[in-house]
């Protein structure tokens, strides 16, 4: 893998000197070849494609997928016929495999069903050799100076995540195939599941003495306020925000508390490094190797400087499970014009995702602060759920609207939900709050769905 990665890293490097022009002619040149093998290896595509004339000179010629779509379509829509779903199910049935590859070729992510329904995602040799060059060129190497280097250095470059585990989940897998693949020092890892108790994860970070951070916004937040109270005392060099929506005040309190700088990526299931930030904060995408469109909801195409509905991902790099015009969810802005920082890839603002720590009181009057984003994990991971939402409309009571997927037994998934949550709530010193299966649907903000709501309107 590391002849192949090398030469990788040595071509985002070029592109990103040598301007827009470079990363436009980038994607022109891929986008034929992907299409191209997608109608040649995936059935699913060839019948999709079938009215498209041969050469595709407009991407908005080619139809927008969705995820249910693809999924309904595994098998067809895959490029190698050693890959099937109830063969990746399996596969992904073992927890112990997280990071390892399937078939000895592929990594394997799912998403959490954040979003709605889960999507399983392989990504081939290829793929994963440049994800990890972009990582390295776009995401390491511009934070590398000596103020960084050598204190990382001294703490051997040990990285703590904080994420979902006991899945494949996409911070997980990546984070354990890191651990596995790389030389040292670059393999001194800890994955922390994000779903502990706040004073077992503060013991194991004090232990651990991590040099890198890294987690979701809201986590990152929750672990501020225990170093300002002092409970938590690490000093890492770089802190990485990733996996949500990372506003400004967010920034500031979180680097005030390490201090040292936040960085923000941007990434997902279906292609992990899509943007890093720059020094004026802006994310660039790496549009050499990814296409994003921002659009509205009957995916016409969202002028820069406006929020969109959805938008559309290309991924010119991974040929096993193409992925061309996909939905992917996110509100993104294009920023409308180029990014001062001179960074010739496109500058994008990411608002999707936003949630809301909860504060809930234990018995004893203590003030427990829930993580957005574990908390919507234990919900959404629940068999037979299509989507949940928790809504706080009282101090001590949490409403959860849900939809079943099509088939499932609303009345059963409620119940494993219900056993979920309070399994969560427990661990917290929470066991006493009251739990309510509201029937009304999901609250939608513009189009997208929040995990965690306070509504204490009633109050
Ligand atoms: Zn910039």
């Amino acid at each position: 893998m590391y002849p192949r990665l090398v030469g990788l890293a040595w071509e985002a490097w070029r592109t990103g000197r040598r301007g827009q022009a470079a990363v436009g002619a980038c994607q022109q040149a891929r986008l034929p070849n992907l299409v191209q093998f997608a109608r040649a290896h995936s059935p699913f595509y060839r019948e999709l494609y079938r009215n498209l004339p041969e050469d595709i000179v407009d991407l908005r010629q080619i139809p927008p997928v969705t995820k249910p779509q693809l999924m309904a379509n595994f098998d067809d829509w895959v490029t190698d016929s050693a890959v099937t779903l109830a063969r990746v199910r399996d596969f992904l049935a073992d927890k112990s495999r997280v990071g390892k590859r399937y078939v000895d070729r592929y990594m394997v992510m799912t998403t959490s069903g954040v979003t709605g329904e889960r999507g399983i995602f392989l990504h081939d040799r290829d793929a994963v050799a440049l994800y990890r060059a972009l990582t390295f060129v776009r995401g390491w190497l511009p934070r590398m100076n000596t103020n960084v280097m050598w204190p990382a250095l001294k703490k051997s470059n040990r990285l703590a995540a904080l994420v979902t585990v006991g899945g494949h989940y996409g911070g997980a897998t990546i984070m354990e195939a890191a651990r596995q693949d790389h030389p040292w020092p670059f393999n001194r890892i800890k994955v922390l599941s994000v779903l502990r108790p706040l004073p077992e994860l503060v013991r194991e970070l004090n232990s651990f003495q991590p040099a890198q951070l890294v987690s979701y916004p809201s986590a990152l937040l929750l672990m501020a306020m225990e170093q300002l109270a002092g409970r938590l005392q690490i000093h890492p060099v770089i802190v990485s925000s990733g996996g949500d929506w990372l506003g400004p005040s967010m920034r500031q309190q979180i680097e005030a508390a390490f201090r040292c700088p936040v960085h923000e990526n941007y990434g997902a299931s279906e292609f992990p490094p899509l943007a890093w930030d720059c020094c004026l904060g802006k994310l660039h995408l790496s549009a050499d190797w990814a296409i994003l469109e921002p659009v509205d909801s009957a995916y016409r195409p969202v002028s820069p400087g406006q929020p969109s509905y959805s938008v559309l991902l290309t991924n010119l790099v991974n040929r096993v499970q193409p992925i061309i015009r996909y939905d992917l969810g996110d509100t993104v802005v294009a920023e409308r014009e180029p990014c001062l920082c001179g960074n010739p890839l496109p500058a994008i603002r990411v608002e999707g995702r936003r949630d809301e720590i909860l504060y809930l009181e234990t018995a004893r009057g203590k003030v427990v602060p829930l993580q957005p984003t574990a908390l919507g994990r234990v919900l959404n991971e629940t068999p037979g759920v299509r989507v949940a939402q928790v809504v706080q409309t009282r101090p001590s009571v949490l409403n959860v609207r849900m939809e079943a997927l099509s088939g499932a037994d609303k009345e059963r998934v409620w119940q494993a939900m219900a056993d979920r949550l309070r399994d969560y709530l427990s661990a917290h010193d929470l066991a006493h709050i009251t739990l309510v299966c509201d029937p009304a649907p999901p609250v939608r903000e513009s189009g997208k769905l929040p995990r965690v709501v306070r509504d204490l309107r009633g109050n």
